[in-house]
């Protein structure tokens, strides 16, 4: 067990996010959001770019037939490595651009979209369903972010960054609604601001703190157990990954940071890994 992180990829992201494992290919997905690249990472190799898109790419999931699950720029799109063949499925009605997106144990595909902070409560979170409807599930959202399902499956996480509190729900696994919301972490005098998100085996939330140089785990009843720390300020996103689900994968970012900055954190927009002695929760893929 250790908190000491090494640089895995040393991207220079604009802004590194999304870490995915995709299990059927033994490779860590990411994104940059704004070069709209999604990359696809070996543990045993090297890291590439397999898609690039002209808009926006907020998240990625591994599809159970093969392909990805994409939100990007306004909508979800399906895409497909082998055909280099991107489908778009739809479009939201709320916020600038998608941001945040995983999977729920039962397949479906959710992912929220952000805007301004001028204009609190304009973005949304939507639910993208195997068969291919765009369900809206929040309309009240600035900064969508992180996303994550307790190791029963009856609690979702989720993070709307302005808020600075990690939010519970109560999920209903059949359905997909959610109902019974409530603060389960408040971060408000935290150093930064709740990104992205991930859920260990043993119910435990790793929280990336963007602007907060840090990754800090949470009990299941909200209670702070540990900060790792990292050599960048902007941490945008986590997830368990390699073959025993047992490495922690961070990503960075290097947009908005300045110059000065920039000389101070060289790894800014790295991806990271470090081997925390706890494991992940199998990822899910979308099942469409
Ligand atoms: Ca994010």
């Amino acid at each position: 067990m250790s908190d000491e992180v090494e640089v895995v990829v040393d991207g220079r992201a604009m802004l590194g996010e999304c870490p995915m494992w995709d299990a059927d290919r033994q490779s860590l997905l990411w994104v940059d959001i704004l070069a709209g690249e999604v990359h696809r990472y070996r543990p045993d190799g090297d890291d590439s770019v397999v898609l690039k898109l002209d808009v926006p790419v907020g998240a990625v999931a591994p599809c159970a037939d093969g392909g990805l699950v994409l939100a990007a720029d306004r909508g979800f799109a399906l895409h497909s490595e082998e055909r280099g063949q991107t489908t778009w499925l739809g479009a939201v009605d709320r916020g600038e651009r998608m941001n945040d997106g995983k999977c729920d144990p039962a397949g479906r595909f959710w992912a929220g979209t952000m805007i301004d902070e001028s204009s609190p409560g304009k973005a949304g979170l939507y639910r993208l369903e195997p068969d291919g409807r765009i369900v809206p599930v929040l309309t009240s959202v600035t900064l969508s972010n992180g996303l994550g399902w307790s190791p029963d499956g009856h609690t979702m996480y989720y993070i709307d960054t302005p808020a600075r509190t990690v939010d519970a729900f109560d999920f209903d696994l059949e359905t997909g609604s959610i109902t019974n919301r409530r603060v389960l972490v408040d971060l408000r005098e935290a150093e930064g601001r709740p990104d992205g998100l991930t859920v260990d085996s043993a119910g435990g939330i790793w929280i990336a703190m963007a602007r907060g140089w840090s990754v800090r785990r949470y009990d299941a009843h909200g209670v702070l157990d540990r900060v790792i720390r990292l050599p960048v300020q902007k941490v945008t996103s986590c997830t368990f990954g390699g073959s025993g689900l047992d490495e922690l994968y961070i990503t960075s970012a290097r947009s908005g940071l300045t110059s000065d900055d920039l000389a101070e954190q060289p790894y800014a927009g790295a991806l990271f890994r470090c081997r925390p002695g706890v494991t992940g929760l199998s990822p899910h893929s979308y099942r469409g």
